[in-house]
């Protein structure tokens, strides 16, 4: 007989007279409460619907005011009782009420965990098979921690490259990028960079052997063969032989002409990214390393427009206490010429081995784009000038995190990395 039959049934009809068998038909009772219970835990529910209705029916099956089984033992049990069990019944029928406050609908939802969802499309052999297992493991312990998977961070070359190109953007400049495979004309003719200069030389640059490889390049050469220099162009000095008409360039200036050429004028861009150089690594020197050039194409813009801009990025980037100075230098793409050194951020300008006790510490080359050069890119120099720089990333990074050898960014060593 189950309980739902019992306690349809005055104690007498079930043959309980004294208070050991009242005792042990309340036991009975609260077993079976305190399983149904359990198994509602247990097996949780789909969603918070299914949850919510799965509560309220337990909790209706015992606590209802009228069909609720606590309603029915009050009515069949205990009112029906013998003077002889009644004490016993009144007592035992007190605890089960207590004990079935556990039924109440807000205690048992928050006991009650919610299973994955199954998709809709799951079988229903699937479905079980899952709620077995959801069954078998008991239940779903959510506060038991998880496996975590280690974040990574952002490279701090990354991390310095964004936060440059964030100042920049915020001045109006767009991002134009170019290709790392760079014919020798943009990367050196149409930058006014003469045919004898040193960095043309294969101890400086690295170029490709297209001539060879046959390097799928057909749309860069004849893009080549229009420029009228290309034809005077790859004889070396000492050897007579035919030079590689493609290199890896040496420098972001590149995109300058490329972007003239694509845009015209007006024009405001930064163009971040590789560059690459015959050089030896040592702590300062790197194969490949990271430059953003800026350039800015305007009618009347002057050398106080470049100062102005390089001074107001240099304080947003290392701080509003920097000073910038500028001072005459040489680069054949732009005249006149500067190297714009900052006030030592690490002694504020009082001079430490940084700055070589100097205070001062330079931190880009930039120029007045020399007129051959716009007119290279497409632009008329009679109509507009231009302003141009160039930094090295991997120099910022050093300096703003205090690192003193390049070739920490290039070694994947997480003991550096996890510092940023
Ligand atoms: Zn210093």
């Amino acid at each position: 007989m189950t309980i739902d039959e019992k306690v349809r049934k005055t104690l007498a009809e079930l043959g309980v007279t004294d208070a050991r068998g009242v005792e042990a038909l309340f036991a009975e009772v609260r077993a079976t409460m305190e399983h149904e219970r359990e198994e509602l835990v247990s097996h949780g529910a789909a969603n918070e619907a299914e949850r919510n209705l799965a509560c309220k029916r337990l909790r209706d099956r015992w606590l209802a005011r009228k069909s609720g089984l606590i309603s029915m033992i009050d009515e069949r049990w205990l009112k029906c009782a013998a003077k002889e069990v009644k004490p016993a019944v009144g007592k035992a029928f007190n605890e089960l009420r207590r004990v079935a406050g556990d039924m109440e609908v807000e205690g048992l939802i928050s006991r009650v965990p919610i299973r994955l969802e199954l998709h809709a499309t799951d079988t229903f052999e699937m479905k079980e098979s899952v709620s077995a297992l959801v069954k078998s493991a008991a239940w779903l312990d959510l506060t038991l921690p998880g496996n975590r998977r280690p974040l990574g961070s952002i490279h701090p070359v990354t991390r310095v490259l964004r936060e440059i190109e964030d100042i920049f953007i915020n001045l109006g400049f767009r991002i134009e990028t170019g290709p790392e495979i760079e014919t020798v004309y943009y990367n050196f003719d149409a930058l006014n960079i003469p045919e004898t200069h040193p960095s043309r030389d294969d101890w400086d640059t690295i170029y490709v052997d297209n001539a060879n490889q046959g390097l799928g390049v057909a749309g860069e050469k004849s893009e080549v063969r229009s420029q009228k220099s290309e034809e005077e162009r790859p004889l070396t000095p000492d050897t007579g032989n035919l030079k590689p008409s493609l290199l890896l360039r040496t420098h972001t200036s590149p995109v300058q002409i490329r972007a003239m050429q694509k845009y015209g004028a007006p024009l405001y861009i930064i163009a971040p990214g590789k560059v690459y150089r015959h050089d030896n690594p040592d702590s300062s020197h790197a194969t490949m390393f990271h430059q953003i050039e800026g350039l800015a194409v305007d009618r009347d813009i002057t050398f106080a427009d470049l100062k102005g801009t390089l001074d107001f990025f240099a304080k947003r980037f290392f701080g509003g206490k920097v000073r910038t100075s500028f001072h005459p230098s040489f680069f054949p793409f732009t005249e006149p010429s500067g190297e714009v050194a900052i006030s030592c951020v690490i002694c504020d300008g009082q001079g430490c081995r940084v700055c070589k006790e100097s205070g001062w510490v330079e931190v880009m080359g930039c120029g007045m784009v020399h007129p051959e050069v716009l007119r290279n890119g497409g632009i008329d120099p009679s109509k507009f000038a231009g302003w141009a720089f160039g930094l090295g990333v991997e120099r910022y990074a050093m300096m703003k995190y205090g690192i003193n050898d390049i070739q920490l960014f290039y070694q994947s060593d997480l003991r550096f990395l996890e510092q940023f």
